[in-house]
């Protein structure tokens, strides 16, 4: 069994009358990209704030690498990197200044630290940039060198608190990549988003928060159980019999079958050879067809099956 780096028992944290974060339990297991997912407002950089001992909560217990955590954990802090949302770097310092300058917060060896800065300069893919100063800097390259000053001491924990919002396509693949690389190089991640397609594609366990609650936890195959449509078939047809449509709604695994704006739409529960089955009837029933189209569900299905809202397209 792996080692448990995060437990948070029970927390509460209020700001006067917003309960930003209600009753939350969560053990993050050591090796784990764990991904926090929700809407905006949901709670998560609270939940992080709580984490770190930056903010007092109402109640509730947190353990880091199985010690209570409280503002003068330095013992755990020197373990943990930080890379927040909003980017915290000096506007004085060169991107190499930059990250020597965090990196020495923690590494006072000189020469391991040139070792560390190079690294860290190398994986966020600043090469080019180690002499500009952040100002003269791209959103994603600045985003970046937050990376880079957060984790050039090889944390074993890693909080990243939505890194990739307002970023470009190739800075957003290059941190996705970064992450899981830091994974594969034995640092626990903490990963919050409001983009499900990004937590699904990089997180091994997922907590979905609404509302400062948790609403459904597990693996991404676990989280999509919950849905009960597990494929959505669209088909483009010109004309369909009712017959034809009654047959397909008596097959195996079909929860609907409907016809409207020249399109079939089938919804399955279970099964795995359901587009085949529905193309059968429709080939033996000499139904001719357009374009096929077959939707997997995701995290956004997972969200509207239990919150009754869309988590998708909810920017700010
Ligand atoms: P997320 O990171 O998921 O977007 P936050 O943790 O920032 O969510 O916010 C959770 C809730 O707490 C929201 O309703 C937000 O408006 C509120 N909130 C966050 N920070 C403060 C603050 N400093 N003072 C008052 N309310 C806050
Ligand atoms: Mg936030």
């Amino acid at each position: 069994m792996a080692e448990i780096v995060v437990r948070i028992h029970d927390l509460v944290k209020r700001y006067k009358d917003i309960v930003a974060v209600d009753h939350l339990d969560l053990d993050i297991k050591e090796g784990e990209i764990f991904g926090l997912l929700g809407p905006n407002g949901s709670g998560k950089t609270t939940t992080i704030h709580c984490l770190l001992s930056l903010l007092s909560y109402e109640s509730g217990d947190i353990t880091i690498f199985g010690k209570p955590m409280t503002p003068t954990s330095y013992d755990i802090k020197k373990d943990i990197g930080v890379v927040m949302q909003n980017v915290a770097v000096f506007d004085q310092l060169t991107v190499y200044e930059n990250i020597d300058f965090f990196c020495s917060m923690y590494v006072k060896d000189k020469k391991k630290r040139v070792e560390l800065v190079k690294e860290a300069i190398e994986f966020t893919g600043l090469e080019d940039f180690t002499d500009f100063y952040p100002k003269k800097l791209s959103g994603g390259l600045l985003r970046r060198l937050n990376i880079a000053c957060g984790i050039a001491h090889k944390p074993r924990l890693i909080f990243f608190d939505e890194p990739t919002v307002a970023v470009d396509p190739q800075s957003r693949n290059k941190i996705l990549e970064g992450i899981i690389e830091l994974n594969k190089n034995g640092s626990t991640i903490i990963y919050t988003s409001h983009y499900m397609e990004e937590v699904e594609q990089i997180c091994t366990r997922i907590a979905i928060l609404d509302g400062g609650r948790k609403i459904a936890e597990g693996t991404k195959e676990e989280l999509k159980q919950i849905v009960k449509v597990t494929e959505t078939i669209e088909i483009e047809t010109a004309a369909i019999e009712n017959s034809v449509l009654c047959e397909i709604r008596g097959a195996e695994h079909i929860l609907s079958a409907e016809y409207s704006d020249h399109t079939l739409t089938v919804c399955c529960s279970g099964g795995s050879h359901n587009l085949m089955s529905v193309l059968e009837i429709l080939k033996n029933r000499n139904v001719m067809i357009g374009q096929v189209y077959s939707k997997l569900p995701t995290l956004n299905d997972v969200f509207l099956e239990v919150t009754g809202k869309e988590l998708r397209d909810r920017e700010g």
